[in-house]
């Protein structure tokens, strides 16, 4: 098919001026002047706007507020201080959370709960105070991590619902009488109560709603009890009490962490 050339006369479409609004740390992109777009001349299809691959059609180049370097917005800027912002945003949120949660006290944890949440780790509540004294031990510093309560979730199953969902294919009226339901929900909850059944699809979630308070007396009691088990192991051992196998490098805090206790206490960070 024959082709022919369309001249447009861009001073009739578009406004002479275009106002674009830059913040203090934002500076027009010097190859499409702020338009985002930028012109190619003599392609296949004529001449046309291409988006400013540059700065990826936004027209305008940003420095970053903790490093002052220019982003590249091809890629994700993440110096260290983006990097620590976002930490610090993290730790906001949890710490809105931990003064929003009811809190209990590690006794009271003890009698109504049977795990808990402390960073990534879910741990019997019977083993909270050997965690954290280990984290001291590990850390060279007294810290109390929070410590949060856990729901503990295994499968359950609605009678109503798969009904309702094997109904869908039948006819308009057809129903099951209330009874027969209650019964079938009788048979479903005791299914899922099965213990294999149970055990097998135990999932623990951190239950952000409820905070322990652990106290630093109750980790310094249980510290030195491990301090002096530890020792006890290393006499058996026969490592003896030398200042190496007793004492952390940098502090005077007994060396619990090793030998005797296999926890896996991620690294300071
Ligand atoms: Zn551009
Ligand atoms: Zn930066």
């Amino acid at each position: 098919m024959a082709e022919k050339n369309v001249e447009l006369d861009l001073s009739q479409i578009l406004p002479k001026k275009i106002i674009v609004r830059l913040k203090e740390n934002q500076f027009l992109c010097e190859t499409c002047q702020g338009l985002s777009l930028i012109l190619s001349k003599n392609s296949t299809q004529g001449d046309g706007f291409n988006t400013c691959h540059l700065c990826a059609g936004r027209g305008y180049f940003e420095k970053c507020n903790f490093c002052g370097e220019l982003k590249d917005w091809r890629t994700f800027h993440n110096c260290q201080g983006v990097q620590e912002n976002l930490k610090n945003n993290r730790n906001q949120k949890t710490e809105e959370k931990w003064d929003k949660a009811k809190k209990i006290t590690y006794a009271e944890a003890c009698k109504s709960l049977e795990m808990v949440n402390i960073d990534d780790e879910f741990l019997p509540v019977s083993e909270t105070l050997d965690f954290i004294a280990l984290l001291w031990a590990h850390r060279g510093e007294k810290v109390i991590p929070k410590v949060w309560g856990v729901k503990k979730v295994s499968i359950s199953l609605c009678a109503e619902d798969i009904i309702e969902l094997e109904l869908e294919d039948l006819c308009e009226d057809v129903f099951v009488q209330p009874k027969d339901i209650e019964d079938l929900q009788a048979f479903l909850d005791e299914w899922c109560n099965r213990p294999s059944v149970r055990d097998s699809t135990t999932c623990y979630f951190r239950d952000e709603k409820l905070g322990i308070v652990i106290t630093e007396e109750e980790v310094e009691k249980r510290f030195n009890e491990l301090a002096v088990e530890q020792a006890q192991f290393d006499i058996k051992q026969g490592d003896g009490f030398d200042a190496d196998s007793i004492c952390c490098e940098k502090t005077n805090i007994p060396n619990i962490g090793r030998g005797a206790y296999s926890y896996c206490v991620s690294s300071s960070d």
